[in-house]
């Protein structure tokens, strides 16, 4: 079943390769997101784990902080409302998806 789509690329269910339930939060967020989202390729200091058959992923990487309300703003959206931040305590978060160019196996990664 397919979660959502980054330009030409499909996350599907299937492929993810951790517990898709630890990241229920999450995956609201990028559905809604998906649209304006892009993705890079990078190679990464070994061979992916997944299929052990290249080290290069498409890495998507989406840049936000977390209100006092548990709420996920994206930082684009902050520099475009700043008074959204007054007298709130923005916590840093960022969800990066990287996903195998050879088998389409993918992961998230959060940075808090
Ligand atoms: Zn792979």
């Amino acid at each position: 079943m397919r979660l959502f789509s980054i330009n030409d690329l499909n996350f599907n269910e299937e492929d993810f390769l951790d517990n898709i339930n630890e990241y229920e939060d999450i995956i609201p967020i990028i559905e809604e997101l998906q649209n304006f989202l892009s993705y890079d390729e990078i190679e990464c200091v070994g061979e992916n784990e997944c299929c052990n058959k290249t080290n290069k992923n498409y890495i998507v990487e989406i840049q936000g902080f977390i209100d006092g309300n548990d709420e996920f703003i994206t930082k684009e959206e902050l520099e475009n409302n700043p008074t959204r931040a007054q007298g709130e305590i923005m916590d840093l978060f960022v969800i990066r998806l990287y996903k195998c160019v050879d088998c389409g196996k993918w992961i998230i990664d959060i940075l808090e």
